[in-house]
């Protein structure tokens, strides 16, 4: 657990090749972006709409 978070998540990997996640809000998937590289982890829904609608 110790383990220092990668600097370039998902940099110089193929585009198929980037994590995905299933918005819980619309249902549907949508891949790691430039604008989430240092949160992704946190990141749950697609947009900030969605984000919004969750509750
Ligand atoms: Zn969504």
């Amino acid at each position: 657990m110790s383990k220092p978070v990668a600097k370039s998540f998902g940099g110089g990997k193929k585009p198929s090749e980037r994590p995905s996640k299933i918005c819980p809000v619309c249902k549907k998937p949508f891949t790691w972006r430039k604008a989430w590289r240092n949160n992704w982890d946190t990141v749950i829904y697609c947009s900030e709409r969605c984000r919004s609608n969750a509750k």
